[in-house]
Formats: C-alpha cells, structure tokens, sequence
C-alpha cells in the first residue's frame, strides 16, 4: 500500500478520478495550471452562462446536451432501477443521517442578561443551497445522502444538486437514484468548476445559490476557493486522513483493515498508525508501509502527534478508547474503540462523513445542520431596563465621541421605577455557577438516589481549591452544620465558647442547644473583632466570623494570628465570605493546631440551597470534628455539584466577585449621597448605620426591596446594578418621608 504520512498541498486532493479536467507537470506548475485554467472557466460561466456550460461539456465530457437540467423522470427512472438491496441499505443509512442531524439540530436560544434585557438567536434555513457531487469513479451516492439530508433537516426551500454528465449525457445513475430518495429539489449535468462557478453565479438555468457544499476534485477546489467571497462553501477536503491510536488490546489484523479500507479513497489518503510496542509494530509493518507505522512512547505522545496533524479520522483502538475523547485535540471524527469501524462511519452510523482534511480539523468541523442556517439575532428591552440602561448607554457613546446615540439612549429614559428585590440573606445575586447548571440537568436516578459512597471526591476537591490536604477537609450540610460540629467536638456541653458582638446571629443558638456557655464580648469600634476581650474570655472556643457578617468588617491577620498563638482553647475562624476579601486563614491550619477554618459554597459560589460547607483544620482536629458527623450529611447531589464547581468554576466564582465589589462602591457611593456612612466592607453586603432600623426596613419592606435591620444599622446584600439601584431609590424615598 502506499501511504503518505506527510502533509500535502490540499490542491492535489481527490485528483485521481472525478472529473477529467486533467493536467501534467511538478506540483507546482500542476497548481498554477489548475488555478489558471479555473480562472478561465469561471470567467466563461459568468460571461457565457448557460451556452459556457453546454460547450464546456462538450469540451471536456465529450457530450452534446441540448438543456443541463436533468427531467425529474430520469431521477425516478434510475431509482426504480436501482437494485432493491443498495436501495434498502441507503434508505438504512439515510434514517440514520436523519436521527443524528435532527438531533443536533440548531434551535433559537433566549437568554436574558439583566431583568428585562432578553438577547436571542433563531436559526433560519438557507434558501437555497447547491451541492455538488462528483462523477466517474468517484461517484458516490453516500456522499449525495451526507449533504442533502442535513440540508433538509435544517428545513432549506430549494437543493440544487450538479453532477457531470456521462457518455449518456446525464449524471450517474446511481447519483441520480440517491437525489431522488432524499428528495433533491433540482438536479443539473454540469461537472467539474464550471458547475460550482454556475451555482455560486447563477445562469438562467442554474439558479444561483446561497452555498455549495460537497467533495471534487482540484478543480472544484480550486473554484471554491476562487469563488469564496461570491457564495459560502464546505471545509476545504483534501485526500483522506486516518489516524490511529493502537494499544495491545487491539487486533493487529483489524488495524490493518482500517489502514487498508482508508487508503482505497485515494492514492494521496494519509494514513498514520501510532502503537505502544516494537512487536505491535512490527505486526503492522508485515502487511503496511513502514512509516505509515510509529511507535510512541505513550498515550500523551499519541495524543500530542494527533493534536498536530488534526486528522479527519482519529480511530481509538485503545482498552479505555471513552476516557482518552476529553483529552482529544484537533481531530474532526473520532471512532471509539477497535469495533468502531471508520466505514460505520463513512456509510451507516449518521454521523456525517463530510469532515475537514489537510489540517483543517483546527479550524472547521464535519459538516452539520447548523451548515444550513444562519442566525437571526434579536433583542427586547423593557421599559424599566430602558430607564435603566440609558444613563451608562449614553456615558459610553459619549466616550466614543458619538453624541446621538448619547442622546437616543437618554429618549429612553422614563421615570426610574423600584423594582422588588430580596437583598436580606446576603447570597450571591450575580449568577449560577455554569458547572452547576450542567450538573442539575444532567443528574440521573443511578447517582442521585443511592447513598453517597463518602465525600472523599468533594474533600479533594475542597483540598485543592483552598491548597490542603484532604485529610484536613471535614465536608458538612452547609458551614452551619460545620460549626455546630465544631462546637460539639471542642467546647462539648458544659464548655465555654466566646465571640465578639455582633456576630452571625445563629452563634448564640448554636451554643444554646448544645448547652455550652456563651461568653459575647463587644467588638472594637472600628467593628473588628477585640482579639484582647476574647483572649480574656478564657474560653475553650473562640469564634471569629472575618469578615464579619453583618459588619463585613475583616480582623486584620496580625491580630487574627496573636489570637491563635495566645488563645487557650482553640479558634473557629469563619471564613464564609473569604473570596469578597481575598484573604484567608487556611494557611495557618499547616502549623497551627488549635485552628480550624470553615468556608461555604453558599456565598461568592453560589449555592445557598445545595448545602455545601467544610472545616479546614489539622488532620488530628479534622477527625475529632468529623467524628461527630453523621456518614451521609452532604447528599449526592449536592456533593456531585459542588465538587464540579469547585473544579471547573472557581474563575467564574472570581468574575462575579470582582463585579460584587464594583457594585459594592456603586452602593456606597449612593449611600454617601443620601448622607450615609456604611462601615468598610470587605464581603458582599454592607453594614449601615441608621435611626429607627426596624421601621426603615418595614417601610422597603412595602415597596418590595427586602433587608435585614440590626440593632442600629441594616444588612443589605450588593446585588447587581439594577438591584442596587432599586434599593438607593426605595432608600430615597424612605429617608424623604420621615423627614
Ligand atoms: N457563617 C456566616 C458568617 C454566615 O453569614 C452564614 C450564613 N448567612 C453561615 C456561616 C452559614 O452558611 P451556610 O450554612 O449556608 O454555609
């Protein structure tokens, strides 16, 4: 066989047998020929039209056509001929073609960016769409089946179909059968560039089209590339490409029939064999060239050879073929496993066979509906977003030196309205985390309804984000529960836990129901913790809450430090709004043994409702504080969810925090212009200093924006801008009617 590992130009594709515009001479005087002579056929098709076409199929088919459109009697006439097995088969393999592409159909997405913003797309078919399927040897109907059932799929008004014509004038009898079954609207005798030139231009018989897909030979390809700013066109096809992962699980016979199978499309195909041993090798090379065969050293060197040459076909001959597709690059198909046969592929499976070559598994992929459609993009603003959008819509175009859409942007602006809010429990307003979505619409009953087998995964990956071990990580039903464990293993009934006021209102709770004592000493006035008052507090837990909830106030390390080098007992830091802050304790678990840390996915992550929290201490401490918990507090689910955010997320988690301490500045900006002073946050909500708390918040209360009153001050939670806005204009009017 012969087999060419190497890259070539992709001009010289198919050139062997499709259509017998035929030229001789070194490679590169073989492509200056084929692009001159194209140049002169397009230029005919477009000047000539119709009469061009019939004397170029005179001159290079050898046939006298009196009309290039071929009578829809000749379609059924070769359909009804055509042997009733090839026929079943097609109709197999067009069913297939069809589940898949209607599968992956492309469907209109509504998305909404801000309340009221609704940003959309629609796919809408191409109108008209040509394709071009090659004749003589090359003729083949499941390449008629690959282009035309996709088209329909994606619901295009008219195909138009070109194929050259035989010695009998029209097209191959069994390309004509395979339009037929799969309902080609016009079918046209025109071969070679001069048919691409005469449906990306039009003539009066060949209506012109909004794109041409389909393989040919140097010349077609050379026409699309010709003719890319007149009409949209497939990935450019060059010869075959076969790649191939081979591990001691598979068969060296069956390797070599797929090497063989792909080299049959063409003396130019480019198959490639990586394997793992001299003797798996040495098997191949009896019955393959040589150098169509290489041994590496491993799968990553494998994976690396792939993800350079971007094969069209990558086949996994490997024992574990599933795990091996993530860590895929640049290929454009990929066969799973040695039973997975590349000609299922190229015929019965429905997936497409129409895949980019020559490299170009980079850039494009293998053809799809979505080849079909274009997208309609739209937008609807409501009358409460306009009002909201104007003002930053009309800053921005003024800073583009653009004053009238400055001033169409401020049209649009009505009266400023309030719109209800919820800005009471300090959660994240910003989003849902993606791989939490992902994770929720993909659960099924086998890993949601069992009991969870440990939390060894979401210890990891608690470990890894905060840069511990697992064996410091104990997992629980939300960072209250965290705590509670805390209490119990280390202060236990009887015993003293100290923290200063205020704090996270359930601290006191927690310690009644464990029947322990509370110690609460005031905090500074600045609003840190009084590291000295808890020291003297003697206690044998100290809770410090940095930042503080509801101050949002941070104790700086210093002191934070002092307190565990000094403190009898040990010391809970609770870290639940630690990403607002950039800054954390974790570090010190390492060599502090009295230090346990709690976090929680409920804050900057996201995810209030799942239940996700975890202590951070010592491996000894760790196992006193999971002693206490019950086997299966974090459910499945949960810990399914959160351990992907945790993994995949943690950028995502970054980007909102960064937008909730912009929004946070907004807030406090306005506060100051309403004559307020909050205290310095450093999490997602501030703390604000007010007369008659409770009676403020009952009156936002009845204008629909929700925050919590303390004694002196309310909590409200940043939240996006049009929330922050709603509260300062609620706040506004609160502050206006008392006086
Ligand atoms: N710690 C602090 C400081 C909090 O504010 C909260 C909730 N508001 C918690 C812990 C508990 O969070 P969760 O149980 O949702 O992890």
């Amino acid at each position: 066989m012969t087999c060419h590992p190497e890259r070539l130009p992709s001009s010289e594709a198919k050139g062997s047998a499709c259509h017998p515009e035929r030229s001789e001479g070194s490679p590169q005087t073989l492509r200056d020929d084929v692009a001159r002579r194209t140049t002169n056929i397009i230029r005919r098709v477009r000047v000539g039209g119709d009469s061009a076409l019939l004397e170029l199929a005179y001159e290079l088919d050898g046939v006298q056509l009196d009309s290039l459109e071929v009578p829809r009697a000749e379609r059924r006439r070769a359909l009804a001929a055509l042997d009733p097995d090839v026929r079943r088969v097609m109709e197999r393999a067009m069913r297939n073609i069809e589940r898949a592409h209607r599968a992956f159909a492309p469907t209109t997405i509504e998305t909404e960016t801000e309340p009221g913003i609704v940003v959309g797309r629609r796919p809408d078919a191409l109108e008209r769409v040509g394709v071009y399927a090659p004749g003589g040897s090359a003729a083949y109907p499941s390449s008629v089946l690959m282009a035309c059932v996709p088209a329909r799929i994606a619901g295009v008004r008219e195909i138009v179909l070109c194929s050259p014509p035989g010695r009998n004038g029209l097209p191959a009898d069994v390309v004509l059968a395979a339009a037929e079954l799969c309902g080609v609207d016009r079918v046209f005798a025109v071969g070679g560039s001069g048919a691409i030139a005469a449906m990306a231009l039009g003539t009066d018989s060949v209506p012109r089209v909004d794109r041409v897909v389909g393989p040919g030979n140097a010349y077609v390809a050379e026409a699309k590339r010709q003719l890319a700013s007149e009409v949209g066109f497939d990935s450019p096809a060059g010869p075959s490409e076969l790649l191939v992962i081979a591990d001691e699980s598979a068969s060296p016979a069956d390797i070599v029939g797929e090497m063989l199978a792909q080299a049959e499309h063409d003396v130019n195909a480019r198959v490639l064999a990586l394997v793992m041993s001299d003797r798996f090798a040495a098997e191949l090379r009896r019955k393959v060239a040589s150098d169509c065969v290489r041994v590496v050293a491993s799968l990553d060197e494998a994976l690396d050879i792939v993800a350079d040459f971007a094969p069209e076909h990558l086949l996994l001959a490997v024992a574990e073929a599933e795990s091996l597709l993530p860590r895929v690059r640049n290929a454009a198909c990929v066969f799973l496993g040695s039973t997975s046969s590349v000609a299922f592929g190229d015929y019965m499976t429905g997936a497409n066979h129409v895949l980019p070559t020559g490299g170009a598994a980079r850039r494009y992929s293998g053809l799809t509906t979505s080849d079909f459609v274009r997208w309609t993009s739209y937008q609807r603003v409501s009358p409460a977003a306009a009002t909201r959008l104007s003002a930053d819509v009309a800053t921005f175009a003024e800073a583009e030196g653009l004053p009238a859409h400055a001033a169409a942007a401020r049209a649009r602006s009505g009266p400023r309205q309030i719109e209800p809010c919820d800005l009471s429990d300090n959660r994240n307003l910003f989003g849902v985390a993606p791989a939490a979505l992902r994770e929720l619409k993909s659960l099924d009953a086998r890993t949601a309804l069992p009991y969870p087998s440990g939390d060894g995964e979401l210890r990891r990956a608690f470990a890894d984000y905060l840069g511990c071990a697992p064996e410091n990580v104990v997992t629980g039903n939300g960072s209250d529960q965290v705590i509670e464990l805390a209490f119990r293993a280390l202060a236990g009934a009887g015993g003293t836990v100290a923290w200063c006021e205020p704090t996270f209102s359930m601290i006191p709770r927690f310690v009644e129901w464990l029947g322990a004592r509370a110690k609460a000493v005031p905090s500074r006035r600045d609003g840190a913790a009084g590291v000295d008052a808890l020291l003297s507090a003697d206690a044998d837990v100290v809770y410090l809450c940095s930042p503080n909830n509801p101050t949002g106030v941070t104790t700086p390390a210093r002191e934070i430090e002092a307190l565990i080098a000094k403190a009898r007992g040990t010391v809970v830091i609770d870290e639940a709004y630690a990403e607002y802050a950039g800054k954390s304790c974790v570090d010190l678990v390492a060599t502090a043994d009295n230090l346990v840390v709690v976090r929680t996915m409920s804050k900057a992550f996201g995810l209030a409702g799942l239940r996700v929290g975890a202590a951070v201490a010592s491996p000894a401490l760790a196992k006193r504080i999971g002693a206490m918990r019950a086997p299966f507090s974090v459910n499945a689910i949960a810990q399914r969810i959160a351990t992907a955010v945790l993994r995949e997320d943690v950028d995502w988690m970054r980007s909102i925090v960064r937008e909730t301490c912009t929004e946070r500045e907004a807030l406090l900006l306005g506060l100051r212009r309403l004559g307020l002073d909050a205290l310095q946050s450093e999490a997602n909500f501030v703390f604000i200093p007010i007369d008659d708390a409770d009676g403020v918040v009952q009156r936002l209360a009845a204008l629909g924006v929700l925050v919590r009153a303390f004694n002196g001050a309310i909590r409200v939670t940043v939240g996006p801008p049009h929330m922050v806005e709603s509260f300062l204009l609620a706040l506004e009017r609160v502050l206006g009617e008392r006086r």
